[in-house]
């Protein structure tokens, strides 16, 4: 009973939006709300050249940037909130994509004076792979942007899912007057710099509104929401937990206007833990054996300890603080005494935790990305965790060749903990590296110096499209440096194309040659 009690508070989820788009501003003001910190500009020391303390590594600090995505927890009224933050900027990176793995509503921010933007599409396809609701904030509503059906639009041809405005905007930048909060039937009055205020669709017609519903801009607005009425896609709870519709809100974080009735729907509509899937079927998070998996692994957090921190997501029963539990890779049973939850300004021992929230677990190295930690006789793994399909990459090579024994350890090492991907070129076999995000090279660098003793060399192929073949499709003399043929470490053939119109041309001349992209949106 208790186990249910607690997961039935849980919500977990992440913020995902392109840079700038207003993620930062967005996390504060619901850290605001969460009393998590007194005012706003504390979270992210990159504007203000102060360092949060999620700032671990040593790179972190001197690019005053953090690394890897780090957990925010606090109680919202009868909720325990868990935000996973997404790192978006130059850090961008696999983590950013596992993270997703961990969650189970993502919000999406889109800048309203730009509609998607790169970043944000290749997210969204991370999650609509896994099928995560996706609660759509549209921001910036006191500037002069795009219009609201025309960003509908965009959404829906652009990524394919239906959307149900949540509220609508009348006007925006100078002419902006508030939102009609179709949902719980008020309007939402936006006062510039003071605060909002809530006005019960009833109570509309009271003369101290006359100013209001008598400007051409509201009157205009009521029109469009008739026909949103009529004509837009129907509110449906349940297309919206399977990822098929996004619930749509307008506002803006900065002013703050908006946010307050977004979250209060959010919360209530965002689910709970929900089952996952093992190698033996589905788990429930109210089983009462504990089980959970590691998402992402983090080393020298403390450069002073050279410690290593796995961050495991709960997905059932309850977490106990020194309680044992088995790596089902190996069946080695390890005991969990270290263990900590993340608030944005402190690392907290946790004592106990159940499905939805994240703790960090001391790692004496023996954890890999994707393994399951479970209580109890049962015997499964959760699902594995996808590898994300790299975009840029980059040959790696020793500077001194004499080195060439601890060069292959720290990849072997860097390869396996998920910071990086590792590839062979097909013709040279020479090494060739993949990440997501440009920062992950840096640290890989720096890391292969400082924990391998080893200095390298890093050259350039570009950003590339990579796209899986079948292995009984390829012919190497159908590739060259315009589309580089490589490996993976399964021995899965991959094609790297330098660009769109390389990969167009080759597709044109080789129809029969499938080339396959998994982050295709259905
Ligand atoms: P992030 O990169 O997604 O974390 O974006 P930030 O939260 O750092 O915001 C990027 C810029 O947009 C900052 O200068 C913010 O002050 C600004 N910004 C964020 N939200 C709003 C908004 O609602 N209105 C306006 N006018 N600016 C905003």
């Amino acid at each position: 009973m208790k186990i249910n009690d607690e997961v039935s508070k849980r919500k977990t989820f992440a913020i995902i939006s392109h840079p700038d788009a207003g993620k930062t501003t967005l996390t504060e003001k619901l850290l605001l709300f969460g009393n998590l910190i007194r005012s706003a500009g504390t979270v992210k020391g990159k504007k203000s050249g102060k360092f949060a303390t999620s700032d671990w590594m040593e790179i972190e600090k001197q690019r005053g940037i953090s690394v890897t995505s780090s957990v925010m927890n606090f109680p919202y009224k009868d909720y325990q909130v868990n935000i996973l933050d997404t790192p978006g900027h130059e850090d961008f990176s696999e983590d950013t994509y596992r993270t997703l793995t961990a969650v189970d509503s993502v919000v999406m921010i889109i800048d309203a004076t730009k509609g998607i933007e790169a970043q944000t599409l290749k997210l969204f396809k991370v999650c609509r792979m896994r099928g995560i609701p996706i609660f759509t904030f549209i921001n910036k509503l006191d500037r002069e942007g795009r219009e609201p059906l025309e960003l509908l639009e965009e959404i829906e041809q652009v990524l394919n899912i239906q959307t149900y405005p949540m509220n609508w905007p009348v006007g925006m930048g100078k002419r902006f007057l508030g939102i009609f909060d179709r949902y719980n039937k008020q309007f939402v009055r936006y006062n510039g710099n003071e605060e909002e205020t809530y006005i019960p669709y009833a109570d509309l017609d009271n003369p101290a509104y006359q100013s209001l519903v008598t400007d051409p801009t509201y009157k205009e607005t009521e029109d469009e929401l008739l026909l949103l009425d009529e004509a837009g896609d129907n509110y449906s709870l349940e297309a919206i937990l399977k990822g098929e519709q996004t619930p749509v809100f307008f506002g803006s974080a900065l002013a703050p206007f908006g946010v307050q009735t977004f979250f209060d729907t959010f919360i209530e509509m965002a689910p709970n833990p929900t089952p996952r899937k093992t190698t033996e079927g589905i788990t429930s998070p109210d089983n009462p054996e504990f089980s959970g998996f590691i998402f992402k692994i983090q080393a020298n957090m403390n450069p002073a300890h050279r410690d290593r921190i796995a961050f495991l997501r709960v997905c059932s029963g309850k977490f106990e603080r020194g309680m044992s539990v088995k790596l089902a890779r190996t069946d080695k049973v390890i005991k969990l005494s270290q263990s900590q939850q993340f608030v944005a300004s402190a690392r907290d021992t946790v004592e106990e935790a159940y499905a939805g929230d994240i703790i960090g677990i001391y790692d004496p190295n023996i954890y890999r990305i994707g393994d399951t930690l479970i209580e109890g006789k049962e015997h499964y793994e959760y699902d594995e965790l996808p590898q994300f399909p790299p975009e840029l990459f980059k040959k790696v090579t020793a500077k001194n060749v004499m080195k060439g024994k601890q060069f292959k350890k720290g990849l072997e090492q860097l390869v396996q903990e998920g910071a990086i991907q590792l590839f062979k070129s097909h013709r040279t076999d020479s090494y060739i590296i993949g990440a997501v995000g440009e920062l992950q090279y840096e640290v890989f660098e720096y890391r292969m110096k400082n924990e391998y003793n080893v200095e390298i060399l890093l050259e350039s192929i570009g950003e590339r499209i990579p796209r899986w073949l079948k292995t009984d499709q390829v012919d190497e003399s159908l590739f060259d440096d315009r589309n580089l043929l490589v490996k993976d470490r399964e021995g899965n053939y991959l094609c790297l194309f330098k660009n769109d119109f390389a990969l167009r041309w080759f597709e044109d001349k080789h129809p029969k040659i499938e080339l396959i992209d998994l982050f295709e949106v259905n």
